[in-house]
């Protein structure tokens, strides 16, 4: 059965547009230039144009489950580098959101399918910081692994080549990191921003400081560049 209602409001929506905008189509057909690039959860409860306030032709996105940036996904690696070589967006947005399916099932240990091998990523970081979660309550929990999520997912961004090589060339690329609360509809910022990797070792500290996570010194990642010339 055709989406008849579907199509009627996408037609519908079109017509206000133009109403409202004259030439906003005509405009956006010769080429776009998003400021922002979201990587966000396939979720259909956190859209990034409607929850920013953006419109179409501001924001890249890219959407999985949970949220989740792997060096070996070439597809959010392919997506991240059109963003940030081509269109040269000012902003990376890593966002999750609170009540996250892929961050339960991955505390839940739960058995979906093929998908159980993408949500061991989410596993790890569970794992990592263990010792700070199993002290919680079960919402608690949820919620303190949804962020951590997305701390530790803005810092495989920082670590990947594209973001490496824009930042060795001095182009201006803001990675950030934040979570949004399907209860309630409002973005919370988690303190991650950065413009460097020199700039995430003074932040991610003090991020995982604020979901009840203290790390010895000892114990914090070592934010590497791979591709940091040879010392002399
Ligand atoms: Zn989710």
């Amino acid at each position: 059965m055709p989406l008849r209602h579907l199509l009627q409001h996408n037609r519908d929506w079109a017509s206000q547009v133009e109403r409202e905008r004259p030439g906003f189509f005509t405009r956006l057909s010769h080429q776009q230039a998003p400021r922002y690039m979201w990587i966000g959860c396939s979720d259909s409860r956190v859209p990034a144009n409607q929850i920013t306030g953006l419109d179409p032709g501001e924001v890249f996105v890219h959407r999985n489950v949970a949220n989740v940036v792997v060096h070996s996904d070439l597809n959010a690696l392919s997506t991240l580098q059109y963003a940030v070589d081509m269109l040269r967006v000012q902003h990376v947005i890593v966002c999750g959101h609170y009540g996250c399916g892929g961050v339960q099932a991955a505390l839940d240990n739960a058995r979906i399918g093929l998908a159980d091998n993408w949500i061991r990523h989410i596993q790890d970081v569970r794992d990592k910081h263990w010792p700070h979660l199993s002290k919680l309550g079960t919402d608690a929990r949820l919620d303190r692994l949804c962020e951590l999520n997305v701390i530790e997912q803005v810092l495989h961004v920082a670590h990947s080549t594209v973001m490496q090589d824009a930042w060795r060339r001095g182009q201006a690329v803001m990675l950030h990191g934040w979570v949004y609360g399907v209860h309630d509809g409002l973005i919370k910022d988690l303190g991650v921003s950065c413009q460097s990797l020199a700039e995430l070792m003074q932040a991610y500290p003090a991020a995982i400081a604020a979901c009840g996570v203290a790390l010895p010194a000892s114990q914090l990642p070592v934010l590497s560049s791979n591709l940091a010339p040879p010392a002399p």
